[in-house]
Parts: structure tokens; C-alpha cells; sequence
């Protein structure tokens, strides 16, 4: 490393600034964060400076003398000499000294800062390339927090107290892991301050709390990676045990914790690994066992995907457990695919329907479903698609009435179907769509071809959309 980090003590401390422009007054801006004492030399001073509590200012040229006693010199003047001058005479003292935009004047540079005090995050690209260095504390500052800081805060009130608790270092960090991992690092999040304080509270005072695991029960959208939450993201990395199904993509498994122990108890249709009664029990003994248990489902966990009945079990056993949403099959495929699901012009509501007709019987309310103003979205359709748009055609609606079949949306494979409920069943049986799909029905199907966007758009590409597969395809 050309340039090592290391944070500095400024408080009371003397620091001299020579240059007393906008440069400088861009750099003590910063310093006085630190509680340092700030000294200003030059013959011009802003007036903006002038008048800061923080700065002293002598309006006059420099000399040698000014920076005896001092802890760090910056220099920010646009006099090539007089800045090497100082550098060299301040070196030579063994301080601190930074001229700015001149790397080589330096023994000490200043970094791109992500300010979440007491959590300080410094970033330098030494020098080579700034712009680097600020696009990288662009992504921190976005994905950290702004409360990180209260969390640390939170944790530094408690520390003798949790140190005077647990004499074993082993124990302490296991504690704080879960402190800062945990439910009560949420709560902080969510701003209730005092809850957070409390659970710190019972957790430090009650063993069994402490050996408890949790539950987050996650929506991993439907498989684009780049649609998972911030928060099912953070959850995920730090999960002890993640249970999964098929649904999930591979590209977003691969952002869970390389570390962490991967259970699948995915259903394929007819073929089940795991029945949900020993799912929902599968949650509760390892959460009891200690670990942070990540349920992640595809799409939105309270969406066709049982999640109420999973948390239902961790409920009644008093595990603490968190539910994140994620984007359902019907948002991402339908935005993937270019149909918006309602319209002023087409579709006032829209309902989300479940395609799984037990035994192949039809028992949905077919009635409700024929108005024309409403868009029809159809869950784990595919194998019942014939007896689906015969009943709707059946119970009134129009045949012509535009279908939409989207396979494994969002993803590299997504393929779009589009046909009319009288066409549909037919192009199901030429194309063969690979499971996951989704259905679509209604008059908004007909802005796809216009408003498409994703994905290859020739129909010649195996991979790509199916494109052109208009009415009497
Ligand atoms: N909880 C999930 C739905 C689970 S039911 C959610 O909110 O999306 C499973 C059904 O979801 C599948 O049969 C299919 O109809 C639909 N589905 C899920 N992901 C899909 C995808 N990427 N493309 C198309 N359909 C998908």
C-alpha cells in the first residue's frame, strides 16, 4: 500500500491551513468535523471563513514560523513554489502535511469519506484515480444505513455493560453478531430506537434469548437478481441456513453467504421433497438450534406462496421471524414483458388468480372473471391453460380476448407467447413453454408489441422472445 489508513485524533489539536480560498475552504469544512483548532494563513481570506467559529485567521503571507507546534499542515494556495517549500520545511519537522492536488507534496492524502459516525468509512484510490474512489463511496453511502450510526451509537452505550457480562471474548462476539444482526439491529433501522434498546436489554440478560435463532422469511422476486430488495439482500448475506425451492433462480442463490448451509426442499409439481407441515417444522428446529434461518421464496413470500401458513408455526413457538417482500411473478413478468396489468383505457382492476385446478376440475369463479375491464393473471397455470381459456370463453369472454404466456420471466430465458384465448392452447402444444410461467389475459396484452423491451427481440433466437404470434398463429 502506497498510502496506509489510519484515523486521526484531531480534537483540541492544532491544524494550519494555508490558502484561504474556495480550495481551503472546502478542506476545513471537513477538518472541523474532527474538533481540531484550524489556523488560516494568507493575504485573502474568504469572508465565508472569517467568520467560522471553528477558524482562526491571519491575513497575511506565510512564513516558516506558522506551522511549528502543529499537527497537520494543509496547503492549498496555487503558488507552485511556496507549496513545495512548505512541504519540504514540514516534513522535515516530521508533520503532517497535504497539498492539494499533489500527490507527490504529500505524506498524508485525504479520502473519499462515508460518514455514518461513529462508523467512519475512508476510501482511497492513492492518489490514481479519484473519480474511482468517489463512485465506490457513492455505492457505500446508498447501501449503508444512514442509522448505522445510531447502531453504533447503540453498541458503544452497552459496551462495558456487555463486557463486564461476558469475561470470554468468544461470547461477546457471538453476542454482538447477533445484536448487530439481528432484531434489534431492525429495529434501528425502522427508527424505534427504544424497542431496539430493550431487545439489547432482554438479550444480554436472558440466555435463552440468546441461544434462540431467528426466521427471515424473503421474497426473491422471480429471478432477475437485480430485483431482490436492499434488505433481502443484506438478510441473505448474513443467514447461517438458507431453505429454498426451486423457484429461486441460481443467480440469486449465488448471493447468499458462501458459508452458509443450503437446504432444498423445492416442489416440483406431483414430485414432492418435502411436505409443507415438515417445512414449517424444518424453520422452527433450526431456528431453535441458534441459526439465522433464511426462508427465500420465489417471488413474493405472501403471494401463492404459503409463507402465511410457514410463519403461522414460528408464531405460536415464539420465534422472532421478519417477512420481506418481493416482487411477485406478475410485476416482474409483466414489466419484463410489456404489459402494463391495468390501463385508463383497457383494465380498471386486476386479479390474481391461481391456475392450479385441483384434479383438473375447474372450481374457480368463472363468472367473475369474464368482465372485460379487468386483467386476468394466472399463477401455475400452464398445465391447466386449456381448460382455463375454455372456460373463459364458456362463461362469455371474448375469444379474441388477447393472451399473454410468459416463460421464466425476468430471466435470460424468458420467453413471451402471445396469442388470443382461442389460439392459446394450440401454441401451448407447438412451443412446449418450460415451467415457470405466467399468464396473462386481457385487452392490455395487446400494448406488448409496442411497448416490449427485454430480452433479444428476434423470433429466430431459441432463447429469445417469441415475437409476431398474433391472433390465428
Ligand atoms: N410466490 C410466487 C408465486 C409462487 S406460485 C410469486 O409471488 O411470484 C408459482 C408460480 O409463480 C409458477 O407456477 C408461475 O406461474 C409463477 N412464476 C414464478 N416465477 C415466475 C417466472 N420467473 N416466470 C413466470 N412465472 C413465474
Amino acid at each position: 500500500m502506497d498510502y496506509f489508513p489510519l484515523f486521526h485524533r484531531f480534537a483540541d489539536q492544532q491544524i494550519v491551513v494555508v490558502g484561504g480560498g474556495t480550495i481551503a475552504l472546502r478542506k476545513i469544512t471537513l477538518l472541523e468535523k474532527s474538533g481540531a483548532r484550524i489556523r488560516v494563513i494568507a493575504p485573502d481570506i474568504l469572508a465565508a471563513l472569517k467568520n467560522r467559529a471553528s477558524c482562526e485567521c491571519i491575513e497575511r503571507e506565510f512564513i516558516d514560523r506558522d506551522i511549528q507546534d502543529c499537527s497537520l499542515v494543509v496547503v492549498a494556495t496555487n503558488n507552485g513554489v511556496l507549496n513545495s517549500h512548505i512541504s519540504v520545511l514540514a516534513r522535515a519537522q516530521g508533520l503532517l502535511v497535504n497539498v492539494v492536488d499533489s500527490p507527490s507534496l504529500c505524506n498524508v492524502i485525504f479520502p473519499s469519506i462515508v460518514d455514518r459516525n461513529p462508523l467512519v468509512i475512508a476510501i482511497t484510490s492513492s492518489g490514481q484515480a479519484p473519480v474511482l474512489a468517489r463512485s465506490v463511496r457513492a455505492k457505500l453511502e446508498s447501501t449503508i444505513p444512514a442509522s448505522y450510526g445510531q447502531l453504533a451509537a447503540l453498541a458503544a452505550r452497552f459496551r462495558a455493560e456487555v463486557k463486564a457480562t461476558f469475561s470470554r471474548s468468544a461470547d461477546r462476539l457471538s453476542f454482538w453478531e447477533k445484536i448487530l444482526n439481528g432484531v434489534t439491529a431492525e429495529h434501528v433501522y425502522a427508527g424505534r430506537m427504544a424497542q431496539a434498546e430493550q431487545s439489547l436489554v432482554a438479550t444480554l440478560h436472558n440466555p435463552e434469548l440468546r441461544k434462540r435463532g431467528e426466521v427471515y422469511l424473503v421474497g426473491a422476486g422471480p429471478g432477475d437478481p437485480d430485483l431482490l430488495t436492499f434488505k433481502a439482500l443484506r438478510l441473505m448475506q448474513q443467514a447461517d441456513v438458507v431453505v429454498y425451492d426451486a423457484l429461486v433462480s441460481d443467480a440469486v442463490m449465488e448471493l447468499v453467504r458462501r458459508d452458509a448451509e443450503r437446504i432444498y426442499v423445492g416442489k416440483r409439481r406431483a414430485q414432492h421433497t418435502l411436505a409443507q407441515g415438515d417445512i414449517n417444522q424444518l424453520l422452527v428446529d433450526q431456528a431453535l438450534l441458534g441459526n439465522r434461518v433464511l426462508r427465500l421464496k420465489g417471488g413474493d413470500p405472501f403471494i401463492f406462496g404459503r409463507g402465511g401458513e410457514e410463519i403461522d408455526l414460528l408464531a405460536e413457538q415464539g420465534i422472532a421471524f421478519q417477512v420481506v417482500p418481493g416482487i411477485t411473478a406478475a410485476s416482474g413478468c409483466a414489466a419484463y414483458a410489456g404489459i402494463p396489468l391495468t390501463h385508463r383505457d383497457f383494465a380498471q382492476s386486476v386479479r390474481f388468480v391461481t391456475g392450479h385446478l385441483k384434479d383438473g376440475s375447474a372450481n374457480l369463479p368463472w363468472a367473475e372473471l369474464v368482465s372485460t375491464s379487468q386483467t386476468l393473471v394466472f399463477y401455475m397455470g400452464l398445465s391447466g391453460i386449456g381448460t382455463i381459456c375454455q372456460k373463459l370463453i364458456e362463461h362469455g369472454r371474448d375469444p379474441h380476448t388477447p393472451i399473454a404466456l410468459i416463460q421464466k420471466g425476468t430471466t435470460p430465458e424468458q420467453r413471451v407467447f402471445i396469442g388470443t384465448l382461442a389460439t392459446m392452447p394450440g401454441i401451448v402444444e407447438r412451443e412446449k413453454p418450460r415451467a415457470p410461467t405466467l399468464t396473462i389475459v386481457g385487452e392490455v396484452v395487446s400494448l406488448h408489441d409496442k411497448l416490449s423491451w427485454f430480452g433479444p427481440s428476434t423470433s429466430n433466437d431459441a432463447h429469445g422472445q417469441s415475437a409476431g404470434q398474433g391472433p390465428g398463429d
